[in-house]
C-alpha cells in the first residue's frame, strides 16, 4: 500500500486536481490511500474568517468569495456541485454563526477543517469518474488530544481505529480522505498545526504498515535552501530520517516536522517529489542515506524574541528557568533558539499574537517580560568555511550561536 499526499499547491486549481487524478492513476493496480489539503490558500482564509466571526465582525465577503473559489472548480471538473461538498459549505456556515460563543482555539478548529473537508469532496467526486475510489472522513481516525489548533495524536487509539475503519476500505478502494484534521474524544475537530496534512500521511503511513510515502510537491525534491532566498541551490537525491528531522527542528520547510519519527520507526520511505515534473525522481529519505551533506541554510521570517528579565536582583536560575519552560511547554510553544544570561532569558519564537499574550499573562507575574519583533533567524547546517558569505549581508545581528556543525543567527 502507498500512500501519496498533496499539498494545497496541487489542487489549487481544476487543472490541479486533474493532474493529481493522472498521477493517481499511473499507479493503476497499486492500493492508494491520497491524503489532500485544501485547496490553495484556503486554510488562510479560513483563519481570516475566524478572526472575523470570532470577533463578531461581517465576515460574508470572505466566505463568498471562499465559497465560489470552490465552486468555480468543482464546476469546472463535474459540471455540478457535489453533495457532499455541499453539506460541508453549509455545516461551515453553522460554524461560523455562533462562533463568538466558543473559546478561541475551539472556535478555530470548527472551522478550519472544513478547508480540508471540502477540497477532498471535490476531488474524491471528481476520482469517482474513473477509479473506483472512496471518501473518507479523517476525523474517524485520527484521536487527538484537546490542544486545539496543535493536537497531538493518540497513537493507540488512531491505531486501533485506522486498522478497523480505514484499511477494509483501502483495501477495496482508492481512498481520499484529509490532511491535517482529528477529532478529540467528545467528538470536537481538532488540527494537528499548520502544514500538518504531512504529518497525517505519516500517521496513516505508520498505522497501515505501507510500503512508501510519496508527497507531492511543487518542487523537485528536498533542497539545500529555500530557492525564493538563496540562488544556485541543489537539491538532494537520498537524505536519512535523521538529517530530515533535523532539518525540520530549525524550520525548514520540506516537510512537517512530526513527519519523520512514524514513518523512521517502520523505516517506511519517504519520497518527495514534483507533481509539476512526474518524470523526476525526488528525494529518497530513507535509513541510513547520508554521505557527507551539502550545507542546508534555512531561513524563518516572522520571529519574536521574548526577554524576560528578574525582578528583583536574584539570579535567573534553575528554578526560574524551568517555570518559564513550563509556561512554554503549556502553551505548546517551541524554542527556536535561546539565550540566558545573569538576569536574563531570551527565547525566539515564531510570532503569534494569542501565544504572546498567554505569555504575558502567565509570566508577568514573576518577570519583566520585553519584546522584539519581526525578526528572522537564520540557520547553516553543517556549515563550510565559504557558507556564510551566502548569508543576507546587511543584516543587524540580534543574537547569534555556532556549534561544530551549526550555525544559528538572529536578525533585524
Ligand atoms: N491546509 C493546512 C494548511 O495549509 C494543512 C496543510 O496544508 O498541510 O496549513
Ligand atoms: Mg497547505
Amino acid at each position: 500500500m502507498q500512500i501519496f499526499k498533496f499539498g494545497g499547491a496541487s489542487v489549487k486549481d481544476a487543472s490541479g486536481v486533474k493532474n493529481l487524478a493522472e498521477i493517481v492513476s499511473a499507479f493503476g493496480s497499486e492500493k492508494v490511500v491520497v491524503v489532500v489539503s485544501a485547496m490553495g490558500k484556503t486554510t488562510n482564509k479560513l483563519e481570516e474568517l475566524v478572526k472575523q466571526a470570532h470577533s463578531k465582525g461581517s465576515y460574508n465577503d470572505t466566505l463568498n468569495e471562499l465559497k465560489e473559489y470552490h465552486r468555480q472548480i468543482a464546476n469546472e471538473l463535474l459540471g455540478e456541485l457535489p453533495d457532499r461538498y455541499l453539506q460541508f459549505e453549509q455545516s461551515l456556515e453553522e460554524c461560523l454563526s455562533d462562533l463568538f460563543s466558543y473559546e478561541p482555539m475551539l472556535a478555530y478548529d470548527r472551522v478550519v477543517p472544513h478547508g480540508e473537508l471540502m477540497s477532498t469532496a471535490i476531488v474524491e467526486a471528481f476520482l469517482s469518474k474513473t477509479m473506483n475510489s472512496a471518501w473518507f472522513d479523517a476525523r474517524k481516525v485520527i484521536r487527538t488530544d484537546q490542544y486545539f489548533t496543535e493536537a497531538n495524536v493518540d497513537w493507540v487509539v488512531t491505531e486501533k481505529q485506522v486498522i478497523n475503519d480505514l484499511k477494509p476500505l483501502a483495501e477495496k478502494h482508492i481512498v481520499v480522505t484529509q490532511g491535517f484534521i482529528g477529532s478529540d474524544v467528545e467528538g470536537n475537530s481538532t488540527t494537528l498545526g499548520r502544514e500538518g496534512s504531512d504529518y497525517t500521511g505519516a500517521i496513516l503511513a505508520y498505522c497501515l504498515n505501507a510500503d512508501g510515502f510519496t508527497v507531492w510537491k511543487d518542487v523537485p525534491g528536498i533542497l539545500n535552501a529555500d530557492p525564493r532566498i538563496l540562488e544556485g541551490t541543489e537539491q538532494y537525491e537520498k537524505l536519512s530520517y535523521r538529517e530530515v528531522t533535523e532539518m525540520t527542528y530549525y524550520g525548514a520547510q520540506v516537510i512537517h516536522p512530526k513527519t519523520l519519527k512514524p514513518i523512521a520507526q517502520k523505516s517506511i520511505p519517504l519520497i518527495v517529489r514534483s507533481f509539476l515534473d512526474k518524470s523526476l525522481p525526488g528525494t529518497t529519505i530513507a535509513t541510513d542515506n547520508t554521505k557527507k551533506m551539502i550545507p542546508c541554510f534555512v531561513f524563518k521570517g516572522n520571529q519574536l524574541l521574548v526577554t524576560a528579565q528578574v525582578k528583583d536582583h536574584s539570579f535567573m536560575d534553575e528554578k526560574k528557568l524551568g517555570l518559564i519552560l513550563q509556561v512554554l511547554d503549556l502553551l505548546n510553544i517551541k524554542i527556536n533558539l535561546m539565550q540566558n544570561s545573569a538576569l536574563t532569558f531570551s527565547f525566539c519564537i515564531d510570532n503569534k499574537e494569542f501565544k504572546s499574550k498567554r505569555i504575558n499573562e502567565l509570566l508577568n507575574r514573576d518577570f519583566i517580560l520585553s519584546y522584539d519583533s519581526p525578526l528572522n533567524l537564520a540557520t547553516i547546517k553543517n556549515y563550510s568555511p565559504d557558507s556564510f558569505n551566502k548569508l543576507p549581508w546587511n543584516r543587524s545581528v540580534i543574537m547569534e550561536q555556532k556549534t561544530t556543525n551549526t550555525y544559528q543567527v538572529l536578525y533585524r
